[in-house]
This record gives structure tokens, C-alpha cells and sequence, in this order.
């Protein structure tokens, strides 16, 4: 890593001091963490494959519209961006019934919901991150009304975008959880998609296996963490295979 500024170490990522002001460096690590941040690991190259697959679901969002504080990846772990002021809400979108969801209400895994479902977490590590109402987010004043109906409209914008491109590329979209920030520019202040959008975020099951090609390898030891990552990135064409005279047999990035 480098000798920057740094700004922000969380549990997969590290912030620091951009080259101009009003911007950061992002850096993603190989290390991953699950039930807050009772399990740790290592998951080598995952860091790699965050940093290209969250740049190209960035980059594909902003074709369509969609504010988000990436500018642009520096090298294979680090993206340009942003500098913004994080509301400290986490965002979670559900289409299909899995992980807490099932257990708050007793579903079974797999279990279409009757629409897309969006529940909002306060980022507090201590609470580990207690669901809340949009009552709270506002009264607590952790964002204004005018920016939660933003938040929720960017976060169905993004859900219905990136439900059909992973279709598109035969993986189901179960559920995801995104981050938003306020960017301040030339007297203005508006509502950015900010930290990441990755399989450490989203759960990405195989279309016609159900095979699970996200974070819940790790969280449930099921193997292939690594694997599973570099099949989204294989899939989304961020990889290249290298063909049969490799002889790892290996995949590379481009
Ligand atoms: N999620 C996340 N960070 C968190 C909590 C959840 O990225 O701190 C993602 C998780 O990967 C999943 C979705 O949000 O895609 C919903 O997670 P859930 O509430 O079911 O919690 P979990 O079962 O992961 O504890």
C-alpha cells in the first residue's frame, strides 16, 4: 500500500487522501468479514476483482443516469473517486428471500417476493447495524425527506437496471445492499451512489443451477470464494480467458 494520507480503513477497503482535493483514492483489500464482523478471512485476488467488477457496474450506471462518486480505476486495486459526505444508512433491496430475511420471517430460501422490497440499516458497528424505519432516518436526521425519496428512487433505478444486465448474463439478483452519499459542488448538494457494488454486496445466484457466486460462499464455508468472484467477472467480460495454453489453465485479467 501506499505512503497517502490515509483517511478510512473499514473491514474490506481503505481510504485515502486523493491526488486533488475533493477526491479519494479507494483501495480494496483481499479481507472479508461476515456476521459484524465475527468471521474473518483472507480471499486472495478478491480485492482485485471488487475493484474491476465494481468499476464496470459504476461505470454501466452512470450510462444510464445514475450519480455515483466513481471517476475512474488507478491500477488493480484502486479506484479515482469522489470525495462525498456518507449518510450513514445502509441500503438493502430485496427481490427473492434469503439470509436475515428468512429468518426474521420464517421463508424459505428462494422464495420470490411479491415485488422488489427495500429496507433501510443505520451504519452503527456497535448496534451491528440495526434495521430502521424511514421515520428514523429522518427524525434522527440522518438524511431529509427530499433525499430519502432520492435514495429510494436511485435504489429501484439501480435494482432494475442491474436485476436485467445480470440477467443478461444468466445470474439472478436475490438482494444487494448500497451506500449514498452527498456530493457538494458549486453551491449544490446532491444524492451519489457511493461505496461499492460487488459480490462481497449483492447475492448473485446461477440461473439455472442456484449456485450461490457471492459473499455467502465465505459466510456458510461452502469453497470456491475466489472462484465464484471470477465467474461474475468472467461473465460480466471483465475477464479474458486465456485458453488452453496457459498452463495454470488459469484466467487473467485484461
Ligand atoms: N449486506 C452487505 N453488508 C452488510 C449487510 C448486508 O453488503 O453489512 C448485503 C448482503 O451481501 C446481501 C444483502 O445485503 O446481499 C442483504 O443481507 P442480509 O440482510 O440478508 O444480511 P446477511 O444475511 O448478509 O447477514
Amino acid at each position: 500500500m501506499s505512503r497517502r494520507r490515509k483517511i478510512y480503513e473499514g473491514k474490506a477497503k481503505v481510504l485515502f487522501e486523493g491526488p486533488e482535493p475533493g477526491t479519494l483514492v479507494q483501495y480494496f483489500k483481499d479481507d472479508a468479514t461476515a456476521f459484524n464482523n465475527k468471521k474473518h478471512g483472507v480471499i486472495t485476488g478478491k480485492g482485485v476483482l471488487n475493484n474491476r467488477i465494481s468499476e464496470y457496474l459504476m461505470m454501466r450506471l452512470a450510462e444510464v443516469g445514475i450519480p455515483t462518486h466513481f471517476v475512474r480505476r488507478l491500477n488493480m486495486r484502486e479506484q479515482l473517486i469522489k470525495e462525498l459526505e456518507i449518510i450513514p444508512i445502509e441500503v438493502v433491496i430485496r427481490n427473492i428471500a434469503a439470509g436475515s430475511f428468512t429468518k426474521r420471517f420464517g421463508m424459505a430460501e428462494g422464495t420470490a417476493l411479491p415485488r422488489s422490497i427495500v429496507e433501510y440499516y443505520y451504519k452503527n458497528d456497535e448496534l451491528e447495524d440495526p434495521m430502521v424505519s424511514e421515520e428514523h432516518v429522518t427524525a434522527f436526521g440522518w438524511a431529509t425527506p427530499q433525499e430519502l425519496d432520492d435514495i429510494l428512487s436511485l435504489s429501484l433505478r439501480v435494482n432494475d437496471f442491474l436485476t436485467g444486465l445480470f440477467l443478461g448474463v444468466g445470474v439472478r439478483l436475490i438482494d444487494f445492499k448500497i451506500e449514498f452519499g452527498r456530493l457538494y459542488q458549486d453551491d449544490q448538494v446532491r444524492v451519489v451512489l457511493a461505496d461499492e457494488i460487488s459480490p462481497d454486496s449483492c447475492r448473485l445466484w446461477d440461473l439455472k443451477t442456484n449456485d450461490k457466486l457471492d459473499k455467502d460462499r465465505f459466510r456458510r464455508d461452502l469453497g470456491g470464494v475466489a472462484e465464484a468472484y471470477q465467474e461474475i467477472a468472467r461473465r460480466l467480460g471483465i475477464l479474458l480467458d486465456t485458453g488452453p495454453t496457459d498452463p495454470k489453465g488459469s484466467t487473467t485479467l485484461q
